[in-house]
């Protein structure tokens, strides 16, 4: 029998680990944060939540709330996404279509050149054939695969790939 897909596990991180939260977001995961909150802000987001952090003392504290709390280290963003695939058997795929907003988590819809022609500097739009858009309408947003793009699948390609389930 055919299990069923897993459910995408979904991140709320402190303010500490912006970078990872506009990687998660990138790379599709529901991916709450917010620079400023405080410790009882984040415990209090946390249901059906991953929390992300470095911090012990909020570390412990969600241990104590019976919150799945994961440090994800404090190395390189490909170090961090690393530990987060082997510890929770995910793997990251770069997959522009499923992307959310980096800045804000809406989700991305795929576009027209002509829709987003006077959002986006000439050179890139004449470059690339493929764009996104943030859905919501206080962000709007716009996206394309440009030189970061690259960094980014070079990075995927570095992950090691988690051992499968047995
Ligand atoms: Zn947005």
């Amino acid at each position: 029998m055919e299990q069923p897909p897993r459910e995408q596990p979904k991140f709320i991180l402190d303010g500490m680990l912006g970078s990872l939260a506009r990687w998660l977001r990138l790379l599709g995961f529901n991916t709450l944060y917010y620079e400023t909150q405080s410790d009882d802000e984040i415990l209090e987001q946390t249901e059906h939540r991953i929390l992300l952090t470095r911090d012990k003392t909020l570390l412990v504290r969600a241990q104590k709330h019976g919150v799945m709390v994961i440090n994800p280290g404090s190395g390189l963003i490909q170090e961090m996404l690393q530990h987060l695939q082997d510890r929770l058997r995910i793997c990251f795929l770069g997959d522009p279509n499923q992307s959310r907003c980096p800045q804000c988590n809406s989700h991305l819809k795929s576009t027209t050149r002509k829709e987003i022609q006077d959002r986006v500097p000439k050179k890139s739009l004449d470059r690339h054939h493929q764009f996104w858009q943030c859905l919501n309408p206080q962000c709007g947003k716009v996206y394309w695969q440009g030189r970061h793009w690259t960094r980014i699948q070079q990075t995927l390609d570095n992950l090691r790939i988690p051992p499968k389930e047995q």
